[in-house]
C-alpha cells in the first residue's frame, strides 16, 4: 500500500486541514512555503495521467475549499502536481501541492 493510502487509512498520522468522503488535505511534512498542503483523492490514482474528468471536477471544488480554509484564496497561492519521473513525482498517488502564505518566487 502506498504511503498516502496509509495516511488515508490512519496507519500513518497526518495533520488534516480538510476532509470529505472523497478527498483529504493535510500538511506537507517538509514544507516549501509557510503554508504547504497536500491534496489527494482517497481512491488510489497514480498520477494526473490516470485522472478522470469527473474526479478532477470534484477535486477542483475541494481544492478551492482548501484554499479558503487556509486563508489563501484571496491573497493567492500556487498549485503543483508533479507527474512521473521527469516531473519529479516522489509519491505515486496523485497529489496537488498548495503553496501559500508569502509571495512565491516565479518558476516560469
Ligand atoms: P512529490 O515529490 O510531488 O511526490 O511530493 C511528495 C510530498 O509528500 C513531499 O513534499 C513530501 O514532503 C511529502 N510527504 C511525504 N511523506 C509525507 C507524510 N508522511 N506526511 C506529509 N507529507 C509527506
Amino acid at each position: 500500500m502506498c504511503i498516502f493510502c496509509k495516511i488515508i487509512d490512519g496507519e500513518i498520522p497526518n495533520k488534516t486541514v480538510l476532509e470529505n468522503d472523497n478527498f483529504l488535505a493535510f500538511e506537507d511534512i517538509n514544507p516549501s512555503a509557510p503554508i504547504h498542503v497536500l491534496i489527494i483523492p482517497k481512491v488510489h490514482i497514480q498520477s494526473f495521467n490516470e485522472m478522470t474528468p469527473n474526479i478532477m471536477a470534484d477535486m477542483t471544488s475541494f481544492i478551492q475549499e482548501v484554499a479558503l480554509t487556509v486563508g489563501a484564496k484571496s491573497d493567492g497561492y500556487r498549485l503543483i502536481t508533479n507527474i512521473g519521473e521527469n516531473g519529479g513525482q516522489g509519491v505515486s498517488h496523485i497529489h496537488f501541492h498548495l503553496l501559500a502564505g508569502e509571495k512565491l518566487g516565479k518558476l516560469i
